[in-house]
């Protein structure tokens, strides 16, 4: 157990996020892209969950968080997001995958039709790792129940893990190498492991292998309804 971080607050709204950047009205930072400004809304039904979350110093990571990265999208969702954990930028705005990562998933949404506002998006840890390590077993086990409710408001017919550390919760000791893009229903719900959008900044050959593997998804969403 450690000492908590002090918090910001989180951002409930566009109007709260104003306030936390010291605007007088309820406008965007100028920094942060408008298209991110509904992602700020809380869902109503996952509010006390965002405020636990908040406030949450179940492990090491709230010692270095400036806030909390609880996740974004409406509640409950049929197509749900799991990455790994917030990185230097989803630190600082409080949001999910808003680097150049999250540029990337934006592209693979727009890909099949989609976009940030009609899938939810989280982590599997809630604060960012130092340096964006990799998020240790211990810090992904705290913050697992958090992530099991939000599977829970989701109510997700189909779930696309994104990296292994998400992956590994339901194809623990495979390898993403092997077995990205291929489904498979477990517990009642269609899973998809796929690549991090990181891996395909950092290897380019994976931008196409992202885009077949992404390019399955309203199939299977078809198949679940
Ligand atoms: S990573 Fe999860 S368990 Fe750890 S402090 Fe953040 S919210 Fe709590």
């Amino acid at each position: 157990m450690t000492t908590m971080a002090p918090q910001r607050p989180r951002p409930t709204s566009v109007a709260v996020r104003a306030t936390r950047f010291g605007a007088a009205v309820a406008s965007p930072r100028p920094s942060a892209p408008a298209a991110l400004v509904p992602l700020y809304e809380v869902p109503s039904v996952a509010s006390d969950l965002y405020d636990e979350i908040a406030d949450c110093p179940a492990c090491d990571l709230a010692r270095t968080r400036t806030q909390t990265v609880p996740g974004s999208g409406p509640l409950p969702c049929d197509l749900m997001f799991i990455g790994e954990g917030p990185g230097q930028r989803e630190d600082e705005l409080g949001l999910p995958f808003v680097g150049r990562s999250g540029q990337f998933l934006d592209e693979l949404l727009a890909s099949i039709g989609r976009s940030r506002r009609d899938v939810y998006v989280t982590n599997v840890v809630k604060c960012r790792p130092p340096g964006n390590r990799d998020p240790e077993p211990s810090e992904m086990a705290a913050c697992r129940g958090f992530l099991d409710r939000q599977i829970e408001m989701a109510q997700p017919k189909v779930v696309a893990t994104l990296g292994r550390f998400s992956m590994a919760r339901w194809f623990p000791g495979e390898r993403i190498s092997a077995i990205h893009g291929q489904p498979r229903t477990l517990d009642g719900v269609t899973v998809i492991p796929m690549y991090h959008p990181a891996a395909a900044l950092r290897n380019g050959s994976l931008r196409a292998v992202m885009m077949q593997d992404f390019a399955r998804i309203n199939e299977l969403l078809k198949a679940a309804s």
